[in-house]
């Protein structure tokens, strides 16, 4: 599919509002900003619902899914410190939105999605727009061994707790960043895998997620 869309001076200077919004709630990485300020979220929606593109919401994509809060995607963007080239999990794939600013970043992303209506769909949309991460659709919570270790995890679901099996396929260096909680509220929790056995954890403010379901998971 061809992608329809187009970035006018409108949604690009929405956006521009939107990376200020940002900056004032308290997203202080430029980079993170930057990319923010490059991904054309409006495209993740139906043009009927372009007004509602640049607010900082979560917005129903379908399926039961929604598309992550502008600022959601910002705190764990920044959580996660990506340097170019770092090789990125993102279990959760969704619209694909984080997916986009892990992009800009610089990072090297491979993404997995559950259902397979959004996975379908995205994988269209994303190469449509330029992005190309590494596609798979299954239970993203074992996490996906044949390609670790990684420099970076990141859930974009809500987890009742850190599974295990994604500790592992952390590099020794490497961050992990999950929702944490039960399955209305979950708190932000960075892991941070300091040697072969040992992990320093951060649990940090409340957010709500769609729950992440699978086999080390709800
Ligand atoms: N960050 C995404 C975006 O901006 O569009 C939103 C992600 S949405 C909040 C969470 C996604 O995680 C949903 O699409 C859901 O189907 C998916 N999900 C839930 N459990 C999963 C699992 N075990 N493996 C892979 N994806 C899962």
């Amino acid at each position: 599919m061809a992608y329809k869309f187009v970035d006018n001076y409108r949604e690009r200077g929405a956006r521009k509002k939107l990376v200020e919004l940002l900056s004032s709630r308290g997203i202080e990485d430029e980079n993170v900003l930057k990319a923010i300020g490059k991904v054309p979220r409006h495209f993740f929606f139906d043009e009927t619902f372009w007004n509602q593109s640049y607010k900082d919401i979560a917005f129903p994509i379908g399926d039961g899914q929604t598309i992550s809060q502008p600022y959601t995607v910002a705190y764990q963007s920044e959580l996660l410190h990506i340097k170019k080239g770092d090789k990125v999990l993102e279990i959760g794939t969704g619209s694909g939105y984080q997916t986009c600013v892990l992009m800009e970043l610089g990072a090297n992303v491979f993404t997995i999605e559950r259902q397979e209506n959004i996975f379908n769909r995205t994988i269209q949309v994303l190469p449509g727009m330029g992005y190309r991460p590494t596609f798979y659709c299954g239970d993203g919570s074992k996490g996906i061994s044949e390609h670790a270790p990684y420099d970076k995890i990141i859930v974009t679901a809500g987890a009742p707790l850190v599974p295990e099996i994604l500790l592992k396929q952390l590099k020794i260096g490497g961050i992990l960043v999950i929702p944490v909680g039960d399955e209305k509220t979950q708190k932000m929790v960075t892991v941070i895998r300091v040697s072969e056995t040992d992990y320093d954890k951060i649990v940090l403010d409340t957010f709500r997620f769609v729950p992440l379901v699978g086999d080390q998971a709800w």
